[in-house]
C-alpha cells in the first residue's frame, strides 16, 4: 500500500497539493494558507476600512460560498464592519454563516446593486482561474483596457480576494470546514470564446503551473499604473 502524502507543515495527511509551490497540505494548514493569502490579496487591493459595508457577492455554488465563510469567519466580528451577502436572482440562495445579513440582487448588476445598498467595497469570488483566463481573453480579445480593475467604481471600491487562490483549493477549504465532500468543479455558463481560453490556460498550466498566478500578476501591476496612485509620479 503507498504512503499518504503528508503535510509540509505537521506531517499529517495531506488534503491539498499545490503543484505550482511544491508543497502539500493537511485541512488544517490548507485552511491557514488560504486565509492568509486571501487576507493578503484583499490588503493589496482596496483593504478594509473602519467603517466599510461590504458586499459580498455570493452566486449559487462553492466559491460564493466560500467567500461568505471566509467574510464571516475573518470579520464578523468586527463591530465596525457591515456585511452583506448580495445573493443574485436564480441562484439557491446559500446557508448564510453568522454576522452577514442577506439582500436578493436578481439579475442587477453586483456594481449597481452594492452601491444602491449602500455599500462602499464590493467582494467578487473570481477564483485563480477565472481572473487569469478573464486576462488572458482580454488580450486575445484585444481589450486591453479591460484589465485595469478592480477600481473604484462611481465611489465603490472592488476586491478578488480569492484571485491567487485555485479553485480547487477553495473546494477543499470550504469541505474541511464545512465537512461535506469538496464539491465539484461548478459548470461554466460562459459563451464559447471564454471556454475556449479557459480549456488554452488550462492546458498551459498542465505544463506551467505558474502560468495563471503571472497573469494574474500582470493584470494586478497594470491596475496599479492606471489607477495612478498618488505616491507615486
Ligand atoms: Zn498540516
Amino acid at each position: 500500500m503507498m504512503e499518504p502524502d503528508r503535510c509540509s507543515r505537521c506531517r499529517r495527511t495531506a488534503v491539498a497539493h499545490q503543484p505550482y509551490s511544491g508543497r502539500a497540505l493537511c485541512a488544517e494548514h490548507l485552511v491557514r494558507d488560504v486565509e492568509s493569502r486571501a487576507k493578503r490579496t484583499l490588503r493589496q487591493q482596496a483593504g478594509l476600512r473602519h467603517g466599510d459595508r461590504v458586499g459580498v457577492l455570493a452566486p449559487g455554488g462553492p466559491y460564493g460560498e466560500a467567500l461568505l465563510v471566509f467574510f464571516s469567519r475573518q470579520f464578523a466580528a468586527r463591530r465596525d464592519l457591515a456585511l452583506v451577502a448580495l445573493v443574485p436572482g436564480g441562484a439557491p440562495p446559500p446557508a448564510l454563516p453568522e454576522g452577514l445579513e442577506a439582500a436578493a440582487i436578481g439579475d442587477e448588476d453586483p456594481y449597481g446593486a452594492a452601491r444602491r445598498l449602500g455599500c462602499s467595497l464590493l467582494a467578487l469570488p473570481a477564483t485563480l482561474e477565472e481572473r487569469a483566463a478573464d486576462v488572458l481573453g482580454a488580450v486575445l480579445a484585444g481589450r486591453p483596457a479591460a484589465l485595469a480593475g478592480p477600481a473604484a467604481r462611481g465611489g465603490l471600491r472592488a476586491v478578488r480576494p480569492f484571485e491567487h487562490i485555485p479553485g480547487l483549493e477553495l473546494r477543499l477549504y470550504l469541505a474541511a470546514l464545512t465537512g461535506a465532500p469538496p464539491a465539484p468543479e461548478p459548470l461554466s455558463s460562459a459563451g464559447p470564446f471564454e471556454v475556449f481560453v479557459a480549456d488554452e490556460l488550462a492546458r498551459h498550466t498542465a505544463g506551467h503551473p505558474s502560468a495563471p498566478f503571472a497573469l494574474v500578476r500582470l493584470a494586478d501591476t497594470l491596475a496599479t499604473l492606471v489607477s495612478g496612485e498618488p505616491d507615486r509620479c
